[in-house]
Protein backbone atom coordinates (compact mmCIF):
# COMPACT_ATOMS: atom_id res chain seq x y z
CA UNK A 1 0.00 0.00 0.00
CA UNK A 2 0.99 3.21 -1.07
CA UNK A 3 1.47 6.03 2.06
CA UNK A 4 -0.62 8.89 2.29
CA UNK A 5 1.02 12.01 4.43
CA UNK A 6 -1.45 13.90 6.58
CA UNK A 7 -3.21 16.56 5.22
CA UNK A 8 -2.54 20.15 6.00
CA UNK A 9 -4.28 20.78 10.03
CA UNK A 10 -6.91 23.34 8.20
CA UNK A 11 -8.73 20.43 6.29
CA UNK A 12 -9.51 19.12 9.40
CA UNK A 13 -11.21 22.07 10.50
CA UNK A 14 -13.50 22.52 7.73
CA UNK A 15 -17.30 21.58 8.26
CA UNK A 16 -19.02 19.18 5.57
CA UNK A 17 -20.66 22.35 4.22
CA UNK A 18 -17.41 24.25 3.60
CA UNK A 19 -15.58 21.32 2.03
CA UNK A 20 -18.34 21.29 -0.26
CA UNK A 21 -18.77 25.03 -1.31
CA UNK A 22 -15.32 25.05 -1.59
CA UNK A 23 -15.33 21.95 -4.06
CA UNK A 24 -17.54 23.59 -5.52
CA UNK A 25 -15.81 26.42 -5.74
CA UNK A 26 -12.63 24.91 -7.24
CA UNK A 27 -13.89 22.93 -10.18
CA UNK A 28 -15.39 25.65 -11.27
CA UNK A 29 -12.23 27.44 -11.46
CA UNK A 30 -10.60 24.45 -13.07
CA UNK A 31 -13.63 24.44 -15.02
CA UNK A 32 -13.50 21.66 -18.41
CA UNK A 33 -9.40 20.87 -17.45
CA UNK A 34 -10.80 18.81 -14.58
CA UNK A 35 -13.06 15.82 -14.12
CA UNK A 36 -13.85 13.76 -11.28
CA UNK A 37 -14.82 9.91 -11.73
CA UNK A 38 -16.56 8.08 -8.88
CA UNK A 39 -16.93 4.42 -8.81
CA UNK A 40 -19.79 3.41 -7.80
CA UNK A 41 -18.88 1.86 -4.38
CA UNK A 42 -18.46 5.66 -3.16
CA UNK A 43 -19.75 7.39 -0.82
CA UNK A 44 -22.54 9.36 -1.44
CA UNK A 45 -20.99 12.94 -0.37
CA UNK A 46 -18.50 11.71 -3.19
CA UNK A 47 -20.29 10.70 -5.68
CA UNK A 48 -22.47 14.08 -5.99
CA UNK A 49 -19.58 15.73 -6.92
CA UNK A 50 -18.71 12.94 -9.58
CA UNK A 51 -18.91 14.19 -13.15
CA UNK A 52 -19.37 10.36 -14.42
CA UNK A 53 -19.99 7.63 -12.07
CA UNK A 54 -19.51 3.78 -12.87
CA UNK A 55 -17.64 0.41 -12.65
CA UNK A 56 -13.56 0.39 -12.58
CA UNK A 57 -13.07 -0.13 -16.79
CA UNK A 58 -15.88 2.25 -18.28
CA UNK A 59 -14.81 4.85 -15.65
CA UNK A 60 -11.28 4.71 -17.38
CA UNK A 61 -12.35 4.46 -20.96
CA UNK A 62 -14.57 7.62 -20.46
CA UNK A 63 -11.51 9.45 -18.75
CA UNK A 64 -10.08 8.65 -22.57
CA UNK A 65 -12.71 9.91 -24.46
CA UNK A 66 -12.72 13.36 -22.80
CA UNK A 67 -10.86 15.70 -25.20
CA UNK A 68 -10.41 18.67 -22.93
CA UNK A 69 -9.70 17.17 -19.35
CA UNK A 70 -5.66 17.84 -18.10
CA UNK A 71 -6.75 16.08 -14.73
CA UNK A 72 -8.76 13.16 -13.90
CA UNK A 73 -9.71 12.88 -10.39
CA UNK A 74 -10.08 9.37 -9.61
CA UNK A 75 -12.46 8.56 -7.08
CA UNK A 76 -12.17 4.80 -6.44
CA UNK A 77 -9.02 2.60 -5.81
CA UNK A 78 -5.45 2.46 -6.98
CA UNK A 79 -5.58 0.00 -9.66
CA UNK A 80 -8.36 1.67 -11.04
CA UNK A 81 -6.19 5.22 -11.01
CA UNK A 82 -3.30 2.70 -12.93
CA UNK A 83 -6.02 1.44 -15.56
CA UNK A 84 -7.14 5.26 -16.42
CA UNK A 85 -3.52 5.91 -16.67
CA UNK A 86 -2.78 3.30 -19.45
CA UNK A 87 -6.07 4.32 -21.14
CA UNK A 88 -5.40 8.03 -21.39
CA UNK A 89 -3.01 9.70 -23.18
CA UNK A 90 0.26 11.13 -22.06
CA UNK A 91 -1.16 14.58 -21.82
CA UNK A 92 -3.56 13.51 -19.00
CA UNK A 93 -2.67 13.38 -15.23
CA UNK A 94 -4.62 11.01 -13.07
CA UNK A 95 -4.71 11.51 -9.62
CA UNK A 96 -5.78 9.37 -6.64
CA UNK A 97 -6.93 11.44 -4.07
CA UNK A 98 -5.30 9.49 -0.84
CA UNK A 99 -2.77 6.67 -1.90
CA UNK A 100 -3.69 4.56 0.96
CA UNK A 101 -6.91 3.38 -1.27
CA UNK A 102 -5.91 0.13 -2.61
CA UNK A 103 -7.91 -3.05 -3.02
CA UNK A 104 -7.20 -6.30 -0.67
CA UNK A 105 -8.12 -8.03 -3.63
CA UNK A 106 -5.79 -6.38 -6.08
CA UNK A 107 -2.90 -6.61 -3.68
CA UNK A 108 -3.42 -10.53 -3.43
CA UNK A 109 -1.14 -10.89 -6.74
CA UNK A 110 1.94 -9.44 -7.12
CA UNK A 111 4.46 -9.59 -10.57
CA UNK A 112 6.76 -11.82 -8.40
CA UNK A 113 4.07 -14.42 -7.07
CA UNK A 114 2.75 -14.69 -11.15
CA UNK A 115 6.13 -15.01 -12.73
CA UNK A 116 6.80 -17.83 -10.05
CA UNK A 117 3.35 -19.61 -10.47
CA UNK A 118 3.84 -19.05 -14.73
CA UNK A 119 7.30 -21.06 -14.24
CA UNK A 120 6.01 -24.03 -12.53
CA UNK A 121 2.84 -24.55 -14.33
CA UNK A 122 4.26 -23.89 -17.78
CA UNK A 123 6.99 -26.53 -16.65
CA UNK A 124 4.18 -28.73 -14.86
CA UNK A 125 1.31 -29.19 -17.19
CA UNK A 126 3.15 -29.74 -20.63
CA UNK A 127 0.28 -27.97 -22.06
CA UNK A 128 -0.51 -24.46 -22.85
CA UNK A 129 -1.40 -22.16 -20.33
CA UNK A 130 -3.40 -18.51 -21.00
CA UNK A 131 -2.95 -16.25 -18.17
CA UNK A 132 -6.82 -14.05 -17.70
CA UNK A 133 -6.60 -11.29 -15.31
CA UNK A 134 -10.08 -9.57 -13.35
CA UNK A 135 -9.31 -5.52 -14.09
CA UNK A 136 -8.90 -5.63 -10.65
CA UNK A 137 -5.60 -6.05 -10.11
CA UNK A 138 -1.88 -4.07 -10.20
CA UNK A 139 -0.58 -2.96 -14.18
CA UNK A 140 1.90 -5.28 -13.93
CA UNK A 141 -0.62 -8.38 -13.90
CA UNK A 142 -2.31 -6.90 -16.48
CA UNK A 143 0.92 -6.49 -18.65
CA UNK A 144 2.00 -9.88 -17.97
CA UNK A 145 -0.98 -11.19 -19.46
CA UNK A 146 -0.48 -9.37 -22.33
CA UNK A 147 2.89 -10.60 -22.48
CA UNK A 148 2.05 -14.17 -22.29
CA UNK A 149 -0.72 -14.57 -24.70
CA UNK A 150 -3.30 -13.66 -22.39
CA UNK A 151 -6.21 -10.87 -21.66
CA UNK A 152 -8.19 -8.73 -19.10
CA UNK A 153 -11.34 -9.64 -17.82
CA UNK A 154 -14.86 -7.92 -16.59
CA UNK A 155 -17.40 -9.12 -14.23
CA UNK A 156 -19.56 -8.50 -17.23
CA UNK A 157 -17.59 -10.14 -19.56
CA UNK A 158 -15.67 -13.07 -17.61
CA UNK A 159 -17.45 -15.63 -19.65
CA UNK A 160 -16.15 -14.53 -23.12
CA UNK A 161 -12.80 -13.74 -21.92
CA UNK A 162 -12.81 -17.58 -20.88
CA UNK A 163 -14.27 -19.22 -23.69
CA UNK A 164 -11.98 -16.95 -25.75
CA UNK A 165 -9.09 -18.03 -23.50
CA UNK A 166 -9.86 -21.93 -24.74
CA UNK A 167 -9.41 -21.33 -28.30
CA UNK A 168 -6.22 -20.15 -27.15
CA UNK A 169 -4.67 -22.44 -25.19
CA UNK A 170 -5.76 -26.17 -23.07
CA UNK A 171 -5.30 -24.24 -19.22
CA UNK A 172 -6.01 -21.08 -18.17
CA UNK A 173 -4.75 -19.43 -14.87
CA UNK A 174 -7.12 -16.82 -13.52
CA UNK A 175 -6.20 -14.28 -11.32
CA UNK A 176 -6.33 -12.83 -8.55
CA UNK A 177 -10.33 -13.68 -7.58
CA UNK A 178 -10.82 -17.03 -7.32
CA UNK A 179 -14.59 -17.14 -6.91
CA UNK A 180 -15.33 -14.76 -10.09
CA UNK A 181 -12.94 -17.44 -11.61
CA UNK A 182 -14.75 -20.40 -10.42
CA UNK A 183 -18.18 -18.99 -10.77
CA UNK A 184 -17.34 -18.24 -14.54
CA UNK A 185 -15.71 -21.64 -15.47
CA UNK A 186 -18.82 -23.62 -13.69
CA UNK A 187 -21.55 -21.31 -15.33
CA UNK A 188 -19.39 -22.97 -18.28
CA UNK A 189 -20.18 -25.96 -17.47
CA UNK A 190 -16.40 -26.65 -16.30
CA UNK A 191 -16.91 -29.08 -13.08
CA UNK A 192 -15.81 -28.40 -9.64
CA UNK A 193 -12.92 -30.89 -9.73
CA UNK A 194 -10.97 -29.50 -13.04
CA UNK A 195 -10.26 -26.16 -10.93
CA UNK A 196 -7.39 -26.04 -8.56
CA UNK A 197 -6.64 -22.91 -5.82
CA UNK A 198 -2.93 -22.24 -6.88
CA UNK A 199 -2.23 -20.72 -3.30
CA UNK A 200 1.15 -18.41 -4.16
CA UNK A 201 2.34 -18.30 -0.03
CA UNK A 202 2.77 -22.37 -0.63
CA UNK A 203 5.58 -24.53 -2.50
CA UNK A 204 4.29 -24.71 -6.21
CA UNK A 205 1.04 -23.25 -4.96
CA UNK A 206 0.30 -26.20 -2.78
CA UNK A 207 -0.54 -28.35 -5.77
CA UNK A 208 0.56 -32.00 -6.51
CA UNK A 209 1.60 -33.60 -10.01
CA UNK A 210 -1.41 -34.98 -10.61
CA UNK A 211 -3.91 -31.71 -9.87
CA UNK A 212 -1.47 -29.93 -12.38
CA UNK A 213 -2.13 -32.46 -14.73
CA UNK A 214 -5.98 -32.67 -14.03
CA UNK A 215 -6.92 -29.18 -14.01
CA UNK A 216 -8.82 -26.99 -16.43
CA UNK A 217 -8.20 -23.54 -14.46
CA UNK A 218 -6.07 -22.80 -11.99
CA UNK A 219 -7.49 -20.26 -9.68
CA UNK A 220 -5.78 -18.09 -7.99
CA UNK A 221 -5.88 -17.30 -4.24
CA UNK A 222 -6.99 -14.16 -3.66
CA UNK A 223 -10.65 -12.65 -2.98
CA UNK A 224 -12.66 -9.65 -2.18
CA UNK A 225 -12.72 -8.59 1.52
CA UNK A 226 -16.13 -7.15 1.06
CA UNK A 227 -17.99 -9.77 -1.16
CA UNK A 228 -16.31 -12.89 1.00
CA UNK A 229 -18.26 -11.34 3.96
CA UNK A 230 -21.55 -12.83 2.47
CA UNK A 231 -22.71 -16.27 3.61
CA UNK A 232 -24.35 -19.29 1.87
CA UNK A 233 -26.20 -19.08 5.50
CA UNK A 234 -27.62 -15.45 4.99
CA UNK A 235 -28.91 -16.67 1.71
CA UNK A 236 -30.90 -19.53 4.17
CA UNK A 237 -32.02 -16.46 6.49
CA UNK A 238 -33.74 -14.66 3.78
CA UNK A 239 -35.23 -17.66 2.38
CA UNK A 240 -37.08 -18.41 5.36
CA UNK A 241 -37.69 -15.08 6.73
CA UNK A 242 -39.33 -13.86 3.16
CA UNK A 243 -39.25 -16.70 0.80
CA UNK A 244 -40.65 -13.93 -1.91
CA UNK A 245 -37.52 -11.90 -1.49
CA UNK A 246 -35.43 -12.80 -4.50
CA UNK A 247 -30.93 -12.90 -3.86
CA UNK A 248 -29.09 -10.55 -6.26
CA UNK A 249 -25.42 -11.45 -5.53
CA UNK A 250 -21.79 -10.06 -7.28
CA UNK A 251 -20.26 -12.92 -8.72
CA UNK A 252 -17.23 -11.67 -6.48
CA UNK A 253 -19.35 -14.00 -3.93
CA UNK A 254 -18.74 -17.05 -2.85
CA UNK A 255 -19.80 -20.54 -5.40
CA UNK A 256 -22.15 -21.49 -2.47
CA UNK A 257 -23.36 -17.95 -2.23
CA UNK A 258 -23.88 -17.91 -5.88
CA UNK A 259 -25.75 -20.87 -6.18
CA UNK A 260 -28.24 -19.85 -3.47
CA UNK A 261 -28.95 -16.83 -5.02
CA UNK A 262 -31.47 -16.23 -7.84
CA UNK A 263 -29.56 -13.78 -9.45
CA UNK A 264 -25.62 -12.96 -10.05
CA UNK A 265 -23.99 -10.34 -12.25
CA UNK A 266 -21.54 -7.39 -12.27
CA UNK A 267 -22.33 -4.43 -10.61
CA UNK A 268 -24.08 -3.16 -14.01
CA UNK A 269 -26.43 -5.63 -14.16
CA UNK A 270 -27.12 -5.49 -10.51
CA UNK A 271 -28.20 -1.48 -11.18
CA UNK A 272 -30.01 -2.62 -13.97
CA UNK A 273 -31.90 -5.67 -12.55
CA UNK A 274 -32.99 -3.45 -9.75
CA UNK A 275 -34.01 0.16 -12.08
CA UNK A 276 -36.02 -2.96 -14.13
CA UNK A 277 -37.53 -4.80 -11.53
CA UNK A 278 -41.57 -4.29 -10.95
CA UNK A 279 -42.27 -1.82 -7.80
CA UNK A 280 -43.18 -3.89 -5.36
CA UNK A 281 -40.67 -6.20 -5.55
CA UNK A 282 -38.33 -7.39 -2.86
CA UNK A 283 -34.36 -7.67 -3.14
CA UNK A 284 -31.77 -8.66 -1.05
CA UNK A 285 -28.64 -7.35 -2.60
CA UNK A 286 -25.14 -8.92 -2.05
CA UNK A 287 -22.77 -6.31 -2.73
CA UNK A 288 -21.24 -3.35 -1.38
CA UNK A 289 -23.35 -1.25 0.88
CA UNK A 290 -22.95 2.30 -0.62
CA UNK A 291 -24.35 0.95 -3.71
CA UNK A 292 -27.18 -0.91 -1.77
CA UNK A 293 -27.82 1.73 -0.30
CA UNK A 294 -28.22 4.21 -3.31
CA UNK A 295 -30.54 1.65 -4.97
CA UNK A 296 -32.81 1.63 -1.66
CA UNK A 297 -33.03 5.38 -2.20
CA UNK A 298 -33.09 5.55 -5.70
CA UNK A 299 -36.35 2.68 -5.82
CA UNK A 300 -38.16 3.74 -2.97
CA UNK A 301 -41.14 1.70 -5.04
CA UNK A 302 -39.44 -1.45 -4.37
CA UNK A 303 -37.46 -2.95 -1.02
CA UNK A 304 -33.92 -3.40 -1.66
CA UNK A 305 -31.48 -4.41 1.54
CA UNK A 306 -28.37 -5.75 1.25
CA UNK A 307 -27.84 -9.64 2.34
CA UNK A 308 -26.10 -9.51 5.07
CA UNK A 309 -27.46 -8.00 8.43
CA UNK A 310 -23.46 -6.13 8.89
CA UNK A 311 -22.36 -3.57 7.01
CA UNK A 312 -20.14 -4.72 4.00
CA UNK A 313 -18.56 -1.64 3.05
CA UNK A 314 -14.97 -1.30 1.10
CA UNK A 315 -12.81 0.30 3.86
CA UNK A 316 -10.05 1.21 0.84
CA UNK A 317 -12.64 2.92 -1.11
CA UNK A 318 -14.14 4.93 1.81
CA UNK A 319 -10.87 6.64 2.39
CA UNK A 320 -11.30 8.96 -0.43
CA UNK A 321 -13.58 11.48 1.21
CA UNK A 322 -14.09 15.13 0.88
CA UNK A 323 -11.21 16.32 2.34
CA UNK A 324 -8.81 14.58 0.38
CA UNK A 325 -11.09 15.66 -2.88
CA UNK A 326 -10.60 19.25 -2.14
CA UNK A 327 -6.95 19.13 -1.21
CA UNK A 328 -6.05 17.91 -4.52
CA UNK A 329 -8.23 20.45 -6.42
CA UNK A 330 -6.75 23.07 -4.02
CA UNK A 331 -3.14 21.91 -5.63
CA UNK A 332 -4.20 21.71 -8.95
CA UNK A 333 -5.92 25.17 -8.52
CA UNK A 334 -2.27 26.46 -7.39
CA UNK A 335 -0.70 24.61 -10.26
CA UNK A 336 0.45 21.98 -8.24
CA UNK A 337 -0.02 18.15 -9.29
CA UNK A 338 -0.11 15.68 -5.83
CA UNK A 339 -0.93 12.34 -5.81
CA UNK A 340 -0.43 11.32 -9.83
CA UNK A 341 -1.02 8.19 -10.40
CA UNK A 342 1.59 6.84 -13.37
CA UNK A 343 2.50 3.38 -15.28
CA UNK A 344 5.46 3.43 -16.65
CA UNK A 345 5.70 2.90 -20.61
CA UNK A 346 6.80 -0.67 -21.42
CA UNK A 347 4.11 -2.06 -18.67
CA UNK A 348 1.64 0.49 -20.46
CA UNK A 349 1.89 -1.09 -23.88
CA UNK A 350 1.60 -4.30 -22.41
CA UNK A 351 -1.50 -4.11 -20.35
CA UNK A 352 -2.99 -2.07 -23.62
CA UNK A 353 -2.37 -5.50 -25.30
CA UNK A 354 -3.99 -7.52 -22.65
CA UNK A 355 -7.49 -5.07 -22.73
CA UNK A 356 -7.40 -4.64 -26.27
CA UNK A 357 -7.85 -8.53 -26.80
CA UNK A 358 -10.46 -8.51 -24.01
CA UNK A 359 -12.32 -5.50 -25.94
CA UNK A 360 -12.08 -7.62 -29.02
CA UNK A 361 -14.71 -10.03 -27.26
CA UNK A 362 -16.68 -7.34 -25.81
CA UNK A 363 -17.22 -3.90 -25.90
CA UNK A 364 -18.74 -1.61 -23.01
CA UNK A 365 -20.22 1.78 -23.50
CA UNK A 366 -19.59 4.38 -20.64
CA UNK A 367 -22.93 6.44 -19.42
CA UNK A 368 -22.81 9.80 -18.33
CA UNK A 369 -25.06 11.10 -15.62
CA UNK A 370 -24.28 14.91 -15.19
S1 LIG B 1 -14.92 -3.91 -3.22
FE1 LIG B 1 -13.39 -5.57 -3.16
S2 LIG B 1 -12.54 -5.70 -5.21
FE2 LIG B 1 -13.64 -3.73 -5.05
S3 LIG B 1 -12.03 -2.27 -4.46
FE3 LIG B 1 -12.98 -2.99 -2.55
S4 LIG B 1 -11.70 -4.73 -1.92
FE4 LIG B 1 -11.21 -4.33 -4.07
Amino acid sequence: MLFQPPLPAKYAALTQEELADAILQRKSTLGSRVIILGHHYQQDEVIRFADFTGDSLKLSQIGAQQSEAEFIIFCGVHFMAESADILTNDRVKVILPDLSAGCSMADMADIDQLEEAWDFLVDACGAEVVPITYVNSAASIKAFCGAHGGACCTSSNAGKVLEWAFTQGDKVIFLPDQHLGRNTAYAMNIPLDEMVVYDPHQRNGGLTATQVRKAKVFLWKGHCSVHALFTAAQCDEIRRLDPECRILVHPECSWEVVQKSDLAGSTEFIIKTIREAPPGSKWAVGTEVHLVSRLADLHSDKTVRSLAGIQCLCTTMYRIDLKHMLWVLDELVAGRVVNQIQVDPETKRLAVVALERMLANVSAQPVAIN
